[in-house]
Formats: C-alpha cells, structure tokens, sequence
C-alpha cells in the first residue's frame, strides 16, 4: 500500500528533524571527526529519513575529554538538591514533549505509536523522577570503631561512566541507564545502535537546556567502530551494556584490560508456564493468563524478555493454546503510526531476515507452525513478520537461541518439576512468567526458576522501583531500582582517629 509511506514522509516532515545529526559533545552537536555520516532508515517503508554521524576513536576521544572536563569543573561540585532538581526537570521536559518524542521514536524503531506514548517514553519520564527522589533519601553510614575512633562511608561517584545500548527501547534504555549514572553524580558518554541514532539525539536536545556542557555526550555510530573506541578508552571509569550476550563477552574482554567495573544487560530465552488451574474456571484470570502468554509478540517480538517459550501443563495443552492462537490472530499489525496497530515493524531488514531463518529453521526442525510462518506481510518496503507460535521440543534450536521477533516456541509439560527442569534448560536467566491459581506454586515454582525477574500472574511490568537483570548468560548486575545506583559509585572510607594520644 502506498498508505504507509505517504503518512511517513508527511509525520516525518511534520517532526522538525533536521536532515542530520552530528554528535553531541561538550554540549553542542558536532560535526563527526573524519565528516562521515550514514542514512537512518525507518523500518515502517525502508527508506532513509535522516543521517547519522559515522563516530571513530576521534570523536569518542573528544567525548570522553569533555566528560572529565566536566566532572573535574562542574559536575562533582553540584550539589545532590540540585542535581536531583536537574533529573526532575528532564522528566518535566519528556513530559511536555512526550507526543514528538514518541513519534521520532515509531519512526525510528518501527515499533508501533501507541506503545511509545504509553510505554516508552512515561517509563522513562518515571526513571528520572525515581533517581531524583531516592538521591534525596540517601544516606552514607557511620560507626564507632571504638572510643576514639569512628568509621565513615561515604558513597562517590566514579567519574566518567561509558554506556552502550540497543535499538530495541532507545530512549528508554538511555533513561535506564543515564538516570542513575548521573543521580549518583556521574558525567557519561553514550553511544546508542546504529540502527536507532535520531531518537536519542532529539532527547539531548532537550537536556541540554538543563545540564551543563559535557556532563552527558553521544556519540552516534557502528559497533566495531564507536562502540569498540568506547569500550576500550582509558578515560572511562565503567561501561554500562546493554546488547546480544556475544557483544557483552567481548565488552567484558575489553574491560577486563583496564579493570573497569562493567554491567551487562544480555540476552534471553525467556520461559512462561501456564499451569492447569489457569483453565479452571472461564473468567477474567483466565483472559489475562491468554493476553500475558500472546505477550511475546509485544515490541514486535524486540524484547530481551520476551516469553520466547511458552510451556503449558499437557492436560490443558490442546484448549489454552486453542484460545492463544485466536487472541494471537486478532492483533493488529502494520503501519505503527497507526494508533489502531498493536505490532508495527522489525527494527531492520538483517533483523527481518534473521526472523524470517528462524522459522524456516523451525520447521525443517520438525517445529509446527500453530499461528503465522515465514510468509511475512512486507508493506511497501518495510519490515514486517506476523506473529508467530511454532510447537515443538525444548532441544530445538528455536528454543534455545534468541530469536528477538515475534516469534514464540510452545512445548507440554507434565508436572512442576518437569516445567522448572524446561525453564532453566537454556544458557539465559533474563525473565520468565509462572501462571497458576495455587497460591504455593505461585511461591515456590518462580523461586527454582534461574531468572532474574519472575513474573507471577503478570508479565512485562517495569517499575523504576523494582530490580532488573540476569541470570547466567543473560548478565550480571542489575538495572532500575535504587541498588543499582552502586554500579554507578564507590565507597570512600574514612577512619578517622579523635584519640590524643600518640600513635
Ligand atoms: P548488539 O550487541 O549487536 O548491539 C548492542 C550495542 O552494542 C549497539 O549499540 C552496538 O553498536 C554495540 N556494539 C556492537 N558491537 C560492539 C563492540 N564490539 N564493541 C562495543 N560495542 C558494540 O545487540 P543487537 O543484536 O543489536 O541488540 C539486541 C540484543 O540486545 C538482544 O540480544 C537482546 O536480548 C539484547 N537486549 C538486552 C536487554 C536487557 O536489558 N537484558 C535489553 C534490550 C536488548
């Protein structure tokens, strides 16, 4: 249809984007070291809609420069109040532009609008009102060593922090991770995907009417080249990641040289079990258990917590996943910016492409498809996958590695400690949903469950105030809630003497 790509160009018009981003660095954008920009295609028609610049070393040097320029001059000097009062102003600037932002952010992703107004962007207006309010609450410690002696711990911050995050939630995996890194008093260089530049550059249009100049920088560009620079450059003091668990080896490797403390965000394989009491009765838990297992195709499928599989309790098999399939059929999908569209495009066309293998590999596994397949719904150019359940074996490939589409693996269990061996039968411990009626096996299933976050009775909630992270090769460290804000910092101690005697 030529409906898509007539409402992209005129949203895209109407956005005010200018037709490229430099980097933003010291406050300012920039033109790109060596001059190079690339296209950014929006996955909704497959065509460039804005350049991006192409970052090197130069630029992450440069970056880096004025972060500690920053630190050193400003920044460490700010006082907690007034940092606090910055973060809640970049909420209040994310709120008055929530709609702009939004739209950038469909366009940019592909992922559909009504998703971005009601999830991304308040998700990330929140992260920064959190970290603001739980600086204000924070308090070091005191001891009494002995009579003359007292103990002191004082939490600092460790300076320039490097960041590297995906294309999946773009402004909401910055929010996630430069909330805390500046409430605990951090200046930071970010570089965002490549497939997802402009969103993040629309953003830092508005923080820097509130923060001083380079306390945060971008630098927009390729893995290998800008990221790789970021990884591994002396001025930073940590790496923050979040992206594939084959990247996150290599950043940790990178690290490893310099003796930085880094965080991963990985991969997922993520389970959910659906016991035979969700059949019990035909009433609203049962709705809900049927709308949390069709939440895999949420975001397209692009979430590292997406339930990938899908295990449910063999005796209800046949007549749960009679009405999964159904309710999986009545989503809709197509052009994002579409308020009516629930599942808009893949992030790229390699992304599409990957998708599209995965399902033909899990057929020629043997895999069945119940819902969708490989014949995708391409639009006008643009990267489109239906949403897709296919039954088979816990050992098959499409159940074991990600596929980050909406692609979902379905497979029987018979009693818990079946359900709980599947569960953690795969090398991630992102996420995983357990849904039953029985209040004991809501208690004590999820606690044998090698994840960082089990869902009971729910699925894809995202409180700032809740801790988030992995399991296994899904991570290590956790993001959101307040006890992240110590990969963020560092314990000074000071043991002071007030004895008058000599030493
Ligand atoms: P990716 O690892 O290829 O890319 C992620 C980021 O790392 C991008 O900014 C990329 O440019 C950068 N990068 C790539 N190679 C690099 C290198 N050698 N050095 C430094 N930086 C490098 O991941 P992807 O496939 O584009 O993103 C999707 C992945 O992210 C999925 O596997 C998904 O599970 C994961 N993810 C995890 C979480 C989480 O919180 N656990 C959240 C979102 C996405």
């Amino acid at each position: 249809s030529t409906a898509v790509e007539s409402a992209l160009s005129s949203v895209a018009d109407g956005l005010g984007l200018p037709s490229k981003y430099g980097h933003y660095i010291n406050g300012q954008f920039v033109e790109p070291a060596n001059g190079q920009y690339f296209d950014n295609i929006s996955p909704i028609d497959g065509q460039p809609f804005i350049q991006a610049a192409r970052g090197t070393k130069a630029d992450v040097d440069a970056a880096v420069l004025a972060a500690n320029t920053a630190y050193r001059t400003t920044w460490s000097k700010v006082s907690v109040t007034e940092r606090s009062n910055m973060l809640l102003k970049i909420a209040d600037l994310l709120e008055e532009n929530l709609e702009r932002l939004a739209t950038i952010e469909c366009v940019d992703n592909g992922k559909a609008l009504r998703e971005t107004k009601a999830a991304d962007i308040p998700l990330s207006i929140d992260h920064f009102r959190y970290f603001a309010g739980v600086i204000r609450a924070e308090e070091g410690a005191a001891s009494e060593i002995d009579a003359n002696t007292l103990s002191l711990s004082i939490q600092e911050p460790l300076g320039v922090v490097g960041q590297i995050i995906p294309w999946n939630f773009p402004i909401l995996m910055a929010a996630w991770k430069l909330a805390p890194a500046l409430a605990a008093g951090n200046c930071v260089v970010l570089k965002p995907a490549e497939q997802t530049p402009t969103s993040i550059m629309a953003v830092m249009e508005l923080l820097s009417t509130v923060l001083p100049p380079g306390v945060v920088n971008v630098v927009s560009g390729f893995g290998g080249e800008a990221g790789e620079a970021l990884a591994t450059n002396k001025g930073i003091a940590k790496l923050g990641f979040t992206g594939s668990t084959a990247t996150g080896k290599n950043i940790l490797h990178a690290a490893a040289e310099s003796l930085i403390p880094t965080t991963l965000e990985l991969g997922g394989k993520s389970p959910s079990l659906f016991f035979s009491s969700v059949l019990d009765k035909d009433d609203d838990f049962l709705d809900k258990a049927v709308e949390g297992a069709v939440l895999f195709a949420l975001n397209q499928g692009e979430v590292c917590t997406c339930q990938s599989r899908l295990l449910v309790q063999e005796d209800i098999y046949e007549r749960f996943m009679e009405k999964v399939v159904a309710r999986t059929e009545a989503i809709k999908t197509g052009d994002p910016l579409d308020e009516a569209t629930m599942m808009g495009a893949q992030v790229s066309s390699a992304q599409h492409e990957k998708i599209v293998n995965y399902i033909n590999l899990g057929t020629s596994e043997g895999a069945k498809v119940l819902t969708g397949g490989a014949a995708n719904d391409v639009v006008n150019g643009g990267y489109y996958i239906k949403p897709t359940i296919l039954s088979g074996t816990n050992d098959m490939k499409i159940f074991q590695e990600e596929i980050f589409g909406p692609v979902t693996s379905v497979t029987t269990f018979r009693d818990e400690e079946e359900a709980v061996a599947i569960a953690n039968d795969t090398v991630y411990g992102l996420g995983a949903g357990v849904w039953t009626r029985d209040a004991h096996q809501a208690y004590t299933v999820p606690r044998q469950i090698q994840a960082g976050r089990v869902w009971v009775n729910c699925y894809h909630a995202y409180p700032a105030h809740a801790p988030f992270g992995g399991y296994k090769q899904s991570g290590s460290g956790r993001e959101t809630h307040k006890m992240m804000l110590n990969h963020y910092r560092q314990t000074k101690n000071m043991l002071v003497s007030y004895d008058k005697s000599k030493l």
